[in-house]
């Protein structure tokens, strides 16, 4: 099938989908870091995200925040609604891990004395700076009422996160999330964009620290397909490898 490609990221592809206003999100197995300086191709990471991401914004919708996702199409495909994307990513961080632990001296694990987020402007040129919501509204990347919006969404998307993965033993340590303006009659409406996979959270296990997310691709800790594997299964989305019964979440004793 030929099919019109409208972008190409480093761990996805955007094509034109079916109908106007949809597109198709799939994804590749490539695995980058350090802004593509370091580059790899991890066979089965596309086919876990793209089930991770899925299942994660399925739940995010049925508790009321809005998405672009409309199904998943195929392993590595998922139907989209095209959106405007804001060129912020917002990171929201419950412990110091990554940039913010070197930045500040903070070791790595401390809990923050609360959630704390932060916007960076989107550029593989300039490396995704950190800007504030000041140089947001001065370059007119989003106004100050977008940008309220984006910080509660966020605010909300981490505290059902954070409830969902503590339930199967997990602590959500930081995530990144992109959202986009979807144009519908005459409306503007924020809505959560992108994916949300191992690829762009830290995720520990909460006995053992495991780091189970892409920290173990950017620190060269191997097993990285096994990791998001265990995320899967314990969300309850794959089971050995094969799609989920659908029964939901495996619960894990906190002991
Ligand atoms: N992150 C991401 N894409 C980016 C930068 C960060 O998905 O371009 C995610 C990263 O996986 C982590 C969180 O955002 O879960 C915070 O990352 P941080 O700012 O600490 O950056 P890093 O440690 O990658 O320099």
């Amino acid at each position: 099938m030929s099919r019109r490609r409208r972008y190409e990221g480093k761990a996805k592809i955007l094509y034109e989908g079916p109908e106007p206003g949809t597109l198709v999100q799939h994804f590749k197995d490539d695995a980058t870091a350090f802004n593509n300086k370091k580059h790899d191709q991890i066979e089965g990471k596309g086919v876990l995200n793209n089930r991770i991401s899925e299942y994660l914004f399925l739940r995010l919708g049925e508790v009321g925040i809005p998405t672009h996702f409309v199904k998943r199409l195929n392993m590595r495909e998922q139907l989209i609604r095209e959106v405007e994307i804001i060129p912020v990513e917002i990171v929201v961080r419950n412990a110091a891990a990554g940039a913010i632990a070197k930045r500040l001296g903070l070791d790595e694990g401390t809990q923050l004395p609360r959630s704390i987020v932060e916007f960076y402007y989107k550029s593989d040129e300039l490396d995704d700076p950190l800007v504030s919501e000041e140089h947001i509204t001065a370059f007119g990347w989003a106004n100050p009422q977008e940008i309220d919006e984006m910080i509660a969404l966020s605010l909300r998307i981490n505290d059902f996160l954070t409830g969902l993965f503590l339930g199967v033993g997990i602590r959500l340590v930081d995530f990144k999330i992109e959202f986009g303006r979807l144009f519908e009659n005459e409306m503007m409406r924020i809505v959560l964009a992108d994916e949300i996979s191992p690829d762009c959270c830290r995720l520990w296990d909460i006995e053992t620290q495991d780091k189970m997310d892409k920290d173990r691709f950017r620190q060269d800790l191997g097993g990285l397909i096994e990791a998001y594997q265990e995320v899967a299964r314990r969300l309850g989305v794959f089971v050995d490898n094969r799609p989920g019964d659908g029964s939901g979440p495996v619960l894990v004793s906190s002991k």
